[in-house]
């Protein structure tokens, strides 16, 4: 693999949007993260096709991020290149009765727009951070509401394939999961745009989001839940009764407002992230024979999971 010649080679056509050695806690919304080799942002399709074939030569690993909302990177940082979508994959609108959204908006401004326009079907996203791409990638939504419901097509940038448009039912959803991750690169999306009462679509968003206000920790780094429900079972609810809540690692704390939560409250790396998380893993699975899964999802490397 050669990181300096895939480099060399996409500054020439990428002016100003390939960075080495990119600290990733700027990218991440636990603020943590080592630095990437590359980082790449990608205007346009011709820029993802170039750097696909040009990362492909050199045989250089690569990764997507979003708004790392769901990542936690490693202290070691990432030996490849991190791809994020920028001007053309950051706009959104309305089309008969479907919104098409590129990949780099946030979920937030797409519930904003449905909310104003009213569409209903966007609720589960309500305080969701992150953009649209991640939010496919990862299924966002709440307990039993995701984004895959309202999903019509996706479109992947595939390494020697190109744009592949896939249908809503041609993808596999689960809790937190999809398969697009494994299927390319997401570029863009059309989700159903369907009009109801914008009362009582204001009402559902308005109640999602004081809940969150009220439960989460918002004011403090995190990712979000850091654990996947289990079938039946609340991961916050067993973590909660083992008094686990304000235990600490380093900076990397189980937070006192919600005990799915882990904050960073200081400087913290990683592995006090890592070593928290396979704390809690230990205690909830000698507690209540429940092995947790986790939802956030690791980058680079790591010695604990
Ligand atoms: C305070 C807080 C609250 C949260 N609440 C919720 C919640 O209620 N429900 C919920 O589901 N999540 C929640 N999350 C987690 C997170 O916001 C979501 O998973 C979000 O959808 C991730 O989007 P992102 O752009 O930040 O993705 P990232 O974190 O950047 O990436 C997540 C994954 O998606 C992949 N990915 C990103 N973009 C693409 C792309 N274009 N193509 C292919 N793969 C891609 C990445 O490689 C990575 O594997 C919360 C997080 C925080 C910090």
């Amino acid at each position: 693999m050669s990181v300096a010649r895939a480099y060399d080679a996409l500054r020439e056509s990428l002016v100003g949007r390939v960075r080495t050695d990119e600290p990733m806690s700027r990218h991440t919304t636990f603020r943590i993260g080592g630095p990437a080799d590359l980082f790449i942002v990608c205007d346009t399709v011709a820029d993802v096709s170039q750097t696909l074939g040009t990362l492909g030569e050199e045989d250089v690993p690569f990764t997507v991020l979003g708004k790392g909302s769901n990542v936690l990177v490693a202290d070691e940082g990432y030996r490849g290149a991190v791809i994020t979508l920028g001007r053309d994959f950051r706009k959104h609108g309305i089309d008969g009765d479907e919104m098409r959204c590129g990949a780099g908006v946030t979920l937030a401004g797409v519930v904003r727009d449905a909310y104003s326009k009213g569409l209903k079907g966007y609720e589960f996203g309500v305080g969701v951070p992150g953009t649209v791409g991640g939010a496919l990638a990862m299924n966002a939504g709440s307990r039993d509401e995701w984004i895959g419901s309202v999903v019509e097509s996706v479109t992947v940038y595939q390494q020697g394939e190109g744009l592949v448009r896939l249908r809503g039912d041609e993808i596999t959803w689960g809790y937190r999961r999809s398969d697009l991750g494994d299927r390319g690169i997401v570029l863009e999306c059309c989700l159903r745009a369907e009009e109801a009462d914008r009362d009582v679509i204001r009402a559902a968003m308005e109640a999602g989001f004081s809940r969150r206000k009220r439960t989460q920790p918002l004011s403090q780094p995190s990712a979000g839940s850091v654990f996947k429900n289990p079938e039946g079972r609340s991961a916050a609810h067993m973590i909660e009764t083992l008094g686990a809540k304000g235990l600490r690692v380093g900076g990397a704390m189980v937070s006192e407002v919600h005990a799915n939560f882990i904050v960073n409250v200081g400087d913290a790396t990683a592995s006090d992230v890592a070593y928290l998380i396979e704390a809690i893993r230990t205690a909830v699975r000698d507690a209540y024979d429940v092995g947790l899964e986790t939802e956030v999802r690791y980058l680079g490397p790591f010695a604990t999971p």
